[in-house]
Parts: C-alpha cells; structure tokens; sequence
C-alpha cells in the first residue's frame, strides 16, 4: 500500500528535496531531529529492510552512495549518522524504506 513517501516522489505533496535521479529520492524530514535531517528512499515500493530482496541489493547500495554524497553536500565533513529503523520494534512509522542522515551536531546512537 503506498505511504506518504509515495506521495513525495509522485510530487502529490510537498517536500524540501535536497537530491533526486533515477533510484532515489532525498528530502528534509518535517520533524528533524538534528540540525540536519535528511531522509533518502528508493523510488521502488520497498516496505523496510526486512522486505528487500537480492534483486533490490543495487537500489540499497545506491542509496547509502547517496547518504555519502548528500552529507557531504550539506558540508557534514566532520562526520554524521546514518539510521534505518526497521519495523514496529524498530520504531519505523513510515511503511517505506528510509535512510536517515542526521548531523550537524555530536550525537552517539549505539
Ligand atoms: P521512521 O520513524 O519511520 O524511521 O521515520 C519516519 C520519519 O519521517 C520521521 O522522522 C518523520 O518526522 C518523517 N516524516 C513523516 N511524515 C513526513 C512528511 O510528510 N514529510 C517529511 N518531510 N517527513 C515526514
């Protein structure tokens, strides 16, 4: 079932985009949690992590490469968080693959 992610990429709401091509999409996410806030998803209808088959294992490495550029994009050269929650335990609340990239202030998540 499309998410509102599905929306974002179809243009049917707006988002602060920071990066597109052909695989993925890149936009600040509404509620950040650091000073920056980017979420990066696939184009393709991917639920989380758990839903992604070896056909999709290029998309996944496409948009890590993504994460990297966009941080460095947003002048994150002293480092920064990538997160991707999986799942209702997992804390997802958007039922479409996302890549955090969160910086711009010091932060330990595990
Ligand atoms: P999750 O908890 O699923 O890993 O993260 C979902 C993220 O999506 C949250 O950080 C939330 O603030 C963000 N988010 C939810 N709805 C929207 C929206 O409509 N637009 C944007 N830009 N971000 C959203």
């Amino acid at each position: 079932m499309p998410s509102i992610f599905s929306k974002i990429i179809d243009r049917e709401i707006p988002a602060d985009i920071v990066f597109e091509d052909d695989v993925c999409l890149a936009f600040r996410d509404i509620n950040p949690k650091a000073p920056v806030h980017v979420l990066v998803i696939p184009k393709k209808e991917i639920e989380s992590l758990a839903h992604l088959s070896d056909e999709d294992e290029s998309i996944v490495g496409h948009c890590v490469l993504a994460v990297a550029k966009i941080a460095a994009q947003e002048g994150l050269a002293d480092g920064y968080n990538m997160v991707v929650n999986c799942g209702q335990a997992g804390g997802q609340e958007v039922p479409h693959l996302h890549f955090h990239l969160l910086g711009g202030a010091k932060q330990t998540l595990v």
